[in-house]
């Protein structure tokens, strides 16, 4: 991995301590999912910043999850985060916790508050406390019970625990501040009961502590000195401090940042876990899904989601990055690494007429432009093959350079090809076109130095590899989904976000591909084989398109999909 010396305004935090030597230069971090949901792009953000910044400084990372709730919490969703951060490629080491190995400690923190009179068990109902908590512009009210005596509170505390009250019927609050401006400061529930079996600690517990007050205790415990955490929490870390000061415990210095928002999708779980549910897509690992395993099934690798990470940067300034960034670097990274095939995925039909019938030609094309080593690999040539329905136009516009009537072009790796006749079925669409080639322009040069204004790629129908194809378009029709209140993000689910091609044709060095490789289909896509993919049949999730097409449009003022909308199909 590189270790690219970033900066940023948490590195200057970092600095200022490292002179001050208030952690003794020591730098340890931490990532600390909630088990509810999979990784997405976002959280690769914090994943990158943490595991980097440890990296950065010599320091230490943590994998800890935050399993505060077992309502909400999964195995499954365990062993997601696991495999997903495997395979962005970092490594915590033995360094996983889960913050239900301290439920011990933090009953005992829980009790040190009562028996300083820092903490009470309130019967109000849930209703009931969150009407006495007040609103932003008015003051909270003290619960009746919040002045019970230390002894009182630390027995029904025990009650709590030990399945007197039923869900609902007692808390454990923070005594702290009723008519705090900050509303997480209003005497915060500590612990509430839940009926719930835990997935690590199965039925020892019935009382769990929320999340705030188990948070910043478990990177205290861990000796976490940079909790480093979206800009939502910057309202609780007075909290934060407040439990740790009072407990006395060792203090690390929580740091936010901006969290990740990118256009034309969502970044919350517990609205990603309703396109699952719902069945607006196919799981979390859907390729148009924005999780890290949806990613990885669209076929982005962990080196381009880094790049992109780095890419974006971290500040304090809430905004949203546009997907196409994502795409960039998608695309830069398998332009390096993708073997280029070809594939027809709307084929027409071209016989040759000259080319003898029972001729095959092995001819040579080459692996990766970009890449020497890569090699070459040999491609059948014969007398019938498809080419793009879109790489022929009847009755071409001006700016339509590929194959029309009449017209030479060069079939790419093989021969120029000229189109002499056009076969129509009776409702007028074309099924086949004749042609005639130049034996003398074999490997795609003529000796005489004429020139063609397109070079086309194709498939040799004899040989041709049925599979299927995969085309994904945003999940979202709109650019921030989310951003009206009123409206269910749902409505802008995109009708046309897959497409499914079936068959399409590939050239024969592709049969067996292997699931996870990735390849550029030329002038078309990059695509991956999914796994879904049988000995029988192949099937190729489109990751991304070559160009970014939007954009491209954009910048000439027309809408996408207009004929002649590209400027030649002239390729390299
Ligand atoms: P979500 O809103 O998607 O449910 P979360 O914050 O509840 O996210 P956690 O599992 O608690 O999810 O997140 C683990 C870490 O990832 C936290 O430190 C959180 O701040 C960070 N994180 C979550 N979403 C983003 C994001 N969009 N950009 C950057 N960091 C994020
Ligand atoms: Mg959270």
């Amino acid at each position: 991995m590189a270790v690219e010396k970033s900066k940023n305004f948490i590195t200057d935090i970092i600095d200022a301590h490292n002179e001050s030597g208030r952690f003794d230069g020591r730098v340890h971090t931490r990532f600390p999912p909630e088990p509810n949901g999979y990784l997405h792009i976002g959280h690769a953000k914090s994943i990158c910043l943490n595991f980097g910044i440890a990296e950065q400084y010599g320091g230490l990372c943590n994998l800890r999850f935050d399993d505060t709730n077992p309502a909400k919490e999964e195995q499954e969703y365990i062993d997601a985060i696991i495999e997903d951060l495997r395979w962005l490629g970092f490594k915590w080491h033995d360094r996983v916790y889960f913050a239900s190995d301290y439920f011990d400690e933090l009953y005992e923190m829980a009790v040190e508050l009562i028996q300083i009179g820092r903490a009470y068990v309130d019967e109000l109902s849930p209703d009931q406390i969150r009407e006495y908590r007040g609103t932003l512009s008015q003051p909270g009210i003290d619960s009746p019970y919040r002045d019970r005596p230390v002894v009182e509170n630390l027995a029904l505390f025990e009650k709590m625990r030990d399945g007197g009250f039923n869900e609902g019927e007692a808390v454990l609050r923070a005594k702290i501040d009723m008519s705090s401006g900050n509303i997480n400061m209003r005497d915060p529930v500590m612990y509430r009961i839940l009926d719930a079996a835990h997935p690590r600690t199965g039925d020892k517990w019935r009382i769990y502590p929320m999340y705030d007050f188990a948070h910043g205790q478990s990177d205290s415990i861990e000796g976490i000195t940079h909790s480093i955490c979206t800009l939502e929490y910057e309202d609780h870390r007075p909290l934060y401090d407040w439990y740790l000061d009072n407990i006395e415990i060792f203090h690390p210095q929580q740091i936010e940042f901006a969290r990740l928002n990118l256009s034309h999708t969502i970044m919350s779980k517990r609205k990603l876990i309703r396109l699952v549910r719902e069945g607006c897509v196919r799981g979390w690992d859907d390729p148009r899904m924005p999780t890290i395993s949806g990613l990885r099934r669209r076929g982005y690798t962990p080196e381009a989601i880094r790049e992109f990470c780095e890419d974006v940067g971290v500040g304090k300034v809430k905004g949203v990055v546009a997907l196409h960034k994502l795409e960039y670097h998608i695309r830069q990274d398998l332009n390096r690494r993708a073997q280029r095939v070809m594939a027809v995925l709307n084929p027409l039909k071209v016989v040759i007429e000259n080319y003898p019938a029972d001729l095959v030609e092995e001819l040579e094309a080459i692996n990766n432009p970009e890449d020497e080593s890569a090699g070459t690999r040999p491609v059948p040539f014969s007398k019938v093959i498809y080419i793009e329905r879109d790489d022929f136009m009847e009755d071409p516009p001006r700016r339509f350079f590929r194959l029309a009537p009449g017209r030479e072009v060069r079939l790419r790796y093989a021969y120029f090809i000229t189109c002499t006749d056009v076969i129509k079925d009776e409702t007028g669409e074309v099924i086949e076109l004749r042609c005639r080639y130049d034996p003398a322009t074999r490997g795609g040069s003529a000796p005489d130095g004429r020139r063609v204004k397109a070079t086309l790629h194709w498939v040799s129908a004899r040989h041709a590899v049925e599979a299927e194809a995969r085309l994904y378009e945003n999940l979202f029709t709109v650019e921030r989904p989310e951003a009206d209140a009123e409206v269910d993000f749902t409505n802008f689910i995109n009708p046309n976000s897959l497409t499914v091609i079936d068959p399409i044709y590939v050239e024969p060095s592709l049969a067996g591909a292997q699931v996870g490789e990735r390849y550029q289909f030329e002038r078309l896509a990059y695509f991956v084989v999914d796994e879904d993919s049988t000995a029988e049949k192949l099937v190729f999730n489109r990751t991304v398109t070559l160009r970014d097409q939007w954009r491209k449009v954009r910048k000439q003022g027309r809408k996408p999909g207009k004929p002649g909308r590209r400027k030649t199909a002239r390729t390299v």
